[in-house]
């Protein structure tokens, strides 16, 4: 393709709006424009790469049994009011009426359409197993759509949702999905991660998320240093103490502590560890006002909140509920004395003797307080992020952490969609069964995205051959016959060998060629110039590591050969 003729605006500058690599490189090199927030055009460029992704996808998937279909992007309401996702789905769920005041809305998520699909034409054991996928432009409504491809409200999806007669099945279902997913995501040239994840909205009993390994991931995986066990932090599981303190209670006082409100300044004014201290953090959920209670050097895991509680939002309570349950102002909430709020509380707290608390009153905490004889709380439980050095829940060695980028999800559904949409099949004696479901999603322009990430450096990006926009970038350094006539030559040949080349016949100065290609980051750039042509020389540079290998160019064919593996 030449560069003259295909839309490739690249830019000069860092574009302001972009805060990582990815979103950065996308936009400088001409492959998207925004739209929208969250919403982008793909240029040609951008287009090739998303295609490529998807071949690999489309073939793994095939080769896995999975079957591919595509359903509409607009979804009637009456099928989401059957999940009870209608309700539930919350503000994601970007909802229009038509003509005829009838509800719809943009697909998320595909469970109800396929569901509904199969409940209609499979009626028979026969017909099952069962993976059907599509790839398809999701919506999405995100609260904060940012990072270009890497959250954005309208994106591309690889769905698949496969059908068992039962458990056993199912599970062999799940299985052919990781691996799959395991082989798609070494295609693309990506260092990764599968681990054990929550599983949400979406709902189900187990589920893993294939996490891409970088710094600029919104994700945080916690994984046993030399072990097996790796989870999303949201759902990694951690022990209680293995001891409670033996430390006999001292009596409870109140000490002024003021202007202190972060742990940090109150166990540095009272000069105590942020491990003998224990925060109290109110939340309001869809039902009631909540304390949670962790040790001062914790995190409270919200996900294991809700799933405590069973219910779908929760929220910090605001500066006013907060007020108004403890009397005090935000930073000083404790646990003594304080009515009518439900406690509840991590397991390390039950362990600990003698520790700070809010005492509910601006500039004074309690200290030497002891959970049962100062305050009672209603349930313990494993309510805390796994920190660093935390024991592995499965014994394997000390928890270590990453970030990551989630880039693909796979989810045993169970009975959840086929029991609320009434999908059955009738077994070999007749009677009705209902469908064991998986759900398996994959981010196809996240997962550009997140190849960025992992593969560009200063100057661009560094495409791993299987996903580049294109193999070689043919840089003829001037508009001589000679040089052009070469350019033409091998731009043919290299193309007919299967190779395929982006050929930069601009009248440009060199050095604009250079930089252009760098950013572009095709894996190989073949450079033409007067001075090599007359000692019968071309280049052939390896954009990643910067070798540069001259030869005639008889010899390019086969060294593009060898290093694309034509
Ligand atoms: P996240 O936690 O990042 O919001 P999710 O868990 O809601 O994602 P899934 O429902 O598991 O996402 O969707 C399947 C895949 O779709 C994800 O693994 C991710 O790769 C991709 N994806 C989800 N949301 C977005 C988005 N807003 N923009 C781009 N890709 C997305
Ligand atoms: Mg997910």
């Amino acid at each position: 393709m030449r560069t003259s003729h295909t839309l490739i605006p690249t830019l000069r500058e860092d574009p302001g709006e972009a805060e990582i690599a990815s979103h950065r490189l996308l936009l400088r090199a001409g492959m998207i424009r925004k739209v929208a927030a969250g919403i982008y055009t793909y240029l040609p460029l951008g287009l090739r790469v998303l295609r490529k992704i998807e071949a690999i996808v489309r073939e793994e998937m095939n080769r896995s049994g999975a079957q591919e279909v595509l359903m509409p992007i607009a979804a009637p309401a009456e099928l989401w009011r059957e999940t009870g996702r209608w309700d539930f789905y919350g503000k994601e769920l970007l909802r229009f009426k038509d003509r005829h005041e009838r509800d719809f809305c943009l697909g998320p998520t595909h469970e109800e359409l396929i569901t509904d699909l199969i409940r209609r034409d499979v009626r028979s054991y026969r017909q099952l197993p069962l993976n059907c996928y599509q790839i398809q432009t999701k919506f999405r409504d995100e609260i904060r759509p940012r990072f270009g491809l890497m959250r954005g409200r309208e994106f591309i999806m690889k769905d698949a949702y496969s059908f068992d007669r039962d458990e056993a099945g199912a599970k062999i279902s799940y299985q052919k999905m990781y691996d799959a997913y395991s082989r798609i995501f070494t295609r693309c040239g990506l260092t990764f991660r599968a681990v054990e994840a929550d599983t949400g909205l979406i709902g189900g009993t187990s589920s893993h998320e294939f996490m891409v390994l970088a710094d600029t991931g919104e994700e945080t995986i916690v994984y046993a240093e030399g072990g097996t066990y790796a989870a999303n932090v949201e759902r990694a599981e951690t022990l209680p103490p293995a001891e409670t303190s033996s430390d006999a209670p001292r009596p409870l006082r109140k000490v002024p502590t003021p202007g202190t409100r972060s742990v940090e300044e109150v166990t540095a004014f009272l000069k105590v560890s942020p491990a003998q201290l224990v925060k109290t953090i109110l939340y309001q959920s869809s039902k009631d006002l909540v304390a949670v209670l962790v040790r001062g050097d914790h995190e409270v895991n919200e996900v294991k909140v809700k799933k405590l509680l069973g219910v779908a939002a929760l929220e910090l309570a605001d500066p006013a509920r907060v007020t108004a349950a403890t009397g005090a102002p935000v930073g000083f909430a404790g646990p003594i004395g304080l009515r009518q709020v439900r406690i509840i509380a991590d397991h390390a707290v039950k362990t600990l003797r003698n520790v700070v608390v809010g005492s509910n009153e601006a500039n004074a905490h309690y200290v030497d307080a002891n959970c049962d004889r100062d305050f009672a709380v209603e349930q313990f439980a494993d309510l805390r992020n796994a920190q660093a050095g935390d024991p592995s829940p499965k014994g394997d060695g000390p928890l270590r952490l990453a970030r990551g980028i989630e880039v693909g999800h796979v989810f045993m559904l169970g009975t959840k969609y086929s029991k609320a949409m009434n999908a059955m099949f009738l077994d070999p004696e007749g009677k009705e069964c209902l469908a064991v479901m998986g759900c398996y999603g994959i981010g196809v322009s996240r997962v550009a995205a997140a190849a960025i990430e992992q593969h560009h450096d200063a100057k661009g990006m560094l495409w791993p051959i299987p996903i580049a926009p294109f193999h070689v970038h043919l840089l003829p350094l001037s508009q001589s016959a000679a040089v052009s006539a070469t350019a033409q030559t091998l731009y043919e040949t290299l193309s007919q060998a299967g190779a395929e080349v982006l050929w930069d016949d601009r009248d440009e100065r060199a050095g604009v060629k250079f930089n252009d290609a760098d950013l572009i980051g095709a894996p190989y750039q073949l450079v033409i110039g007067e001075k090599g042509l007359a000692q019968g020389t071309v280049e052939l540079k390896e954009r990643k590591t910067g070798t540069v290998k001259k030869m005639a160019p008889g010899d390019v064919l086969a060294q593009a050969r060898e290093w694309l593996g034509l």
